[in-house]
């Protein structure tokens, strides 16, 4: 197929189902996910993910974790669109909902916690040589630590609806935004340029601190518990769907201007997903690359 002709293709793919075409954390958020990370692996995991990165990438993960969104329009990823996020009826801060993991057409497991699941149990074949060509590690690896950042960004399980807050536009202080997007990277950014002279790194290193020796370091153990992959990716949904009620959607209406009251409390909620995101990938890896299976359920082996 032409370059012109998979654009093309891509370009009806998103008018076809509505369906926006920015719906991530921002590459600055997964970097920092993946940062976070990488920094926690143990030794073993450490060099598997060294051993399955390209060359371009110099050894770190961080570089690549923005590939899925890169191309999940293109014709042969096409199909890893709809496992950015969860889709999550309207009435679902009104009452205990159970998460139903499907693409808009059905298809059962095609969600951000039923890809989790799927390229846990793939890495989960490196232990065993990497034998398994059914797979492709490298990409395994990417797909799982850029999911686990969106899983962790409380509009990806925000309401279909609105399609996770994107649909709900407004201003971010002076510039037209969507509430989506203030998720993905307004607040970010705004932190990064107000706080950290505009350092991404700085204020990366502050999440760290957080939980090294700082406020969150108490909970480390309780975030990095898991016994059962599909449970374990549940409560992280769980999680940002609270969080998408409590903190994202709460008083806000289309049109509305966020500013500094809604900055500065939604701040700490998005410095601790992003840690969250960032020490559950570790716990992930080290485990699943040091032939831990973390329990899961082989009939989701293939996707
Ligand atoms: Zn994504």
């Amino acid at each position: 197929m032409s370059f012109l002709r998979a654009c093309f293709v891509a370009f009806l793919a998103c008018v076809a189902v509505y369906e926006p075409c920015v719906r991530a954390w921002s590459k600055e958020g997964h970097a920092m996910t993946c940062k976070i990370a990488q920094d926690l692996l143990e030794p073993e995991a450490r060099h598997a993910v060294q051993m399955l990165l390209p060359d371009y990438a110099k050894g770190d993960l961080s570089s690549l974790c923005v590939w899925p969104d890169q191309v999940r329009h293109w014709y042969k990823y096409r199909w890893t669109s709809p496992l950015h996020f969860i889709d999550t009826p309207d009435q679902a801060c009104n009452f205990k909902y159970q998460r139903d993991c499907h693409d808009p057409k059905g298809v059962k497991d095609m969600c951000v916690a039923g890809a989790i699941r799927n390229f846990t149990e793939q890495l989960s074949h490196y232990h065993h040589g990497s034998s398994d060509r059914r797979y492709n590690m490298t990409e395994a690896l990417l797909f799982l630590a850029h999911f686990m950042g969106d899983i962790h960004q409380p509009m990806h399980v925000g309401f279909t609806s609105d399609q996770g807050g994107n649909a709900v536009e407004l201003r971010w202080f002076r510039h037209k935004s969507n509430l989506h997007h203030v998720w993905d990277r307004e607040i970010i950014l705004t932190a990064a340029a107000d706080y950290y002279g505009k350092d991404i790194n700085l204020l990366q290193q502050h999440i760290q601190g957080n939980f090294t020796h700082g406020i969150w370091s108490s909970d480390l153990a309780t975030w990095r518990k898991c016994s059962h992959i599909s449970s374990c990716v549940n409560k992280y949904a769980a999680e940002s769907l609270e969080m998408a009620c409590k903190w994202g959607y709460k008083g806000v209406e289309s049109g509305d201007t966020l500013s500094d009251d809604y900055f500065n409390s939604r701040l700490p909620v998005v410095m601790k997903r992003i840690a969250q995101g960032g020490v559950r990938l570790a716990m992930i890896l080290n485990r699943v690359l040091a032939g831990d299976s973390l329990e899961m359920d082989e009939t989701l082996a293939a996707t």
